[in-house]
C-alpha cells in the first residue's frame, strides 16, 4: 500500500504512474452541510426569505455557482459585502477538498481524489477529446454491488453522496477545464458520465436532484444537454423504470458483461435478483420511452466472457428485442490489483467485435483512458477507440 496523503494539502506533482490510494477514514456521522445545489430554485429563495435575506439573492448566488463556477464571496461584486459572508456560509459551504490530482495522456486526462466533509474520499476523472470534454463522476463513496472484477466493488459501500456532493465534483472540474487544465478539448464541460465510484441507481434520490441541477438552465442548474449525460447501472431494474418516469432523455448504460445468467450471476451479484432477460427488457423499454439508444457495457475478461459464442448469444438477445436500440461497448478489463482475471487478448477482442457486427449490432470498443492511473478504479469507460482524438 502507498503511504497516505498528508491531510488537507493538495499534492500537485505526483508520479503519474502511481495509483491513488483509496483509503477511507472512519466517517463522521451526520449529513453534509446544507448547500444550494441540494435545493430547487424556489427552496433557495424560501430559505433566504425565512432568514430575513432578500429572496432574489438566491438567484444571484446560483449564477455565481452554476454560470461562473465559483463560490468565492470576493467575486460577488453584485452582492453587498455585508451579505456575502452569510450567504456563502448558508448556501455555499465547502463540500469537497482536493486531496490530489494525477495527470496522464499528455495532460488530456486528470483524475482527482476528493475528501468530503466527513473524511470519505471519492474520485472523478476529467478527459479532454478534440470535440468534447467528458467528466466521470462518483455517486457513492464505495459501492454495495460487490462485483468481483471492480475495485470499488471490493470496498463495500461507505455511504451515498448527496446531490450537492455530486454537483460539486462537476462544478470544480468545470472550473478546472475553464481555467485550461486540460491539454486537449473544449474548455467547457460537454459530457458527464456517472461511471465513477458507486451505483447511481442505488442512490436515486440524489441522482434525481443531480440530473435536475445538471440539465436545468442557470440559475436552477448548469444547463447541460441531457443527451450528453450517461447514467450507468449494474442493472437495478425497478430503478430503470423510475429513471424513465423522470423524463430526462439521458443515455442509459447497462453494465451487462455477460449475456447468460449462468455467468452473469458470478460477475454481477445483483443478477441473482434481476436476470439478464428482465434487465434487457427494461433497457429496451428505456429506448422505447426516451428514444435514446442504450449502451451495453461489456468488459472483456480473458477466457471468462470473451468467447465468440457469447458475442453471438449477446447479439441474439439484443436482436430478439428489436433492432438498432442498443449499442455494445466492449472494453478490455482493467485488472484490479490481486485479481485473478486479465483482459481478453487482442484476437479474442477482434473476434468478439466482428461477431457482434456481423449480427448487425453497433459496436464500439471503448478507450481505456487513464488505465495507467487506474482509471476510475479501473472503471473508466468513455468513448470508442474509433472516436479517439
Ligand atoms: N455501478 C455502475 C457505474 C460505475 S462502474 C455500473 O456498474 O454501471 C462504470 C463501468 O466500469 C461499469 O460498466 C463497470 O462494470 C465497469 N468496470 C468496473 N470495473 C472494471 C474493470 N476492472 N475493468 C473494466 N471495466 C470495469
Amino acid at each position: 500500500m502507498s503511504a497516505p496523503y498528508p491531510s488537507g494539502k493538495p499534492v500537485e506533482s505526483l508520479d503519474p504512474t502511481k495509483r491513488l490510494p483509496l483509503t477511507f477514514t472512519a466517517p463522521r456521522r451526520g449529513k453534509p452541510p446544507q448547500h444550494l445545489a441540494d435545493l430547487t430554485r424556489s427552496e433557495r429563495r424560501e430559505l433566504l426569505h425565512a432568514t430575513g435575506l432578500p429572496a432574489f439573492r438566491a438567484d444571484q448566488l446560483s449564477r455565481h455557482y452554476f454560470t461562473h463556477l465559483h463560490r468565492s464571496g470576493e467575486q460577488m461584486t453584485d452582492i453587498p459585502q455585508s451579505q456575502r459572508e452569510v450567504l456563502v456560509d448558508k448556501l455555499l459551504p465547502s463540500l469537497a477538498d482536493k486531496v490530489t490530482d494525477i495527470r496522464t495522456d499528455d495532460g488530456a486526462t486528470i483524475k482527482t481524489l476528493w475528501r468530503l466533509f466527513d473524511g470519505v474520499q471519492v474520485e472523478s476523472v476529467l478527459m479532454g477529446y478534440r470535440e468534447r470534454t467528458t467528466l466521470c463522476i462518483s455517486s457513492q463513496a464505495g459501492c454495495g454491488m460487490a462485483c468481483p472484477f471492480c475495485a470499488t466493488g471490493q470496498m463495500g459501500l461507505t455511504r451515498n453522496l448527496s446531490t450537492a456532493e455530486i454537483i460539486e465534483q462537476v462544478r470544480i472540474n468545470a472550473q478546472m477545464a475553464a481555467a485550461g487544465a486540460l491539454s486537449r478539448g473544449p474548455k467547457r464541460l460537454t459530457n458527464i458520465v456517472f461511471m465513477g465510484m458507486g451505483e447511481p441507481l442505488a442512490n436515486l434520490r440524489a441522482i434525481t436532484g443531480a440530473l435536475t441541477r445538471l440539465i436545468e438552465p442557470s440559475p436552477e442548474g448548469f444547463g447541460l444537454s441531457a443527451r450528453h449525460i450517461t447514467v450507468s447501472t449494474v442493472g437495478l431494474v425497478p430503478a430503470i423504470y423510475k429513471l424513465i418516469d423522470l423524463g430526462y432523455p439521458v443515455t442509459l448504460a447497462v453494465s451487462l458483461h455477460a449475456p447468460d445468467d449462468e455467468l452473469r450471476d458470478g460477475l454481477i451479484p445483483v443478477n441473482s435478483r434481476w436476470k439478464v432477460g428482465e434487465l434487457l427488457d427494461a433497457a429496451r423499454h428505456y429506448f422505447r420511452e426516451t428514444g435514446r439508444r442504450v449502451s451495453i457495457e461489456y468488459a472483456l475478461i480473458k477466457d471468462v466472457n470473451d468467447q465468440a459464442w457469447r458475442a453471438q448469444l449477446l447479439a441474439d438477445e439484443l436482436n430478439a428485442r428489436g433492432h438498432g436500440w442498443a449499442h455494445v461497448n466492449p472494453i478490455p478489463l482493467n485488472p484490479t490489483p490481486g485479481s485473478m482475471w486479465t483482459a481478453a487478448t487482442q484476437s479474442a477482442e477482434t473476434a468478439f467485435v466482428s461477431t457482434l457486427r456481423s449480427a448487425g449490432i453497433r459496436t464500439t470498443v471503448r478507450d481505456t483512458r487513464g488505465s495507467d492511473i487506474d482509471g476510475a478504479c479501473g472503471q473508466l469507460a468513455t468513448k470508442g477507440k474509433g472516436d479517439r482524438q
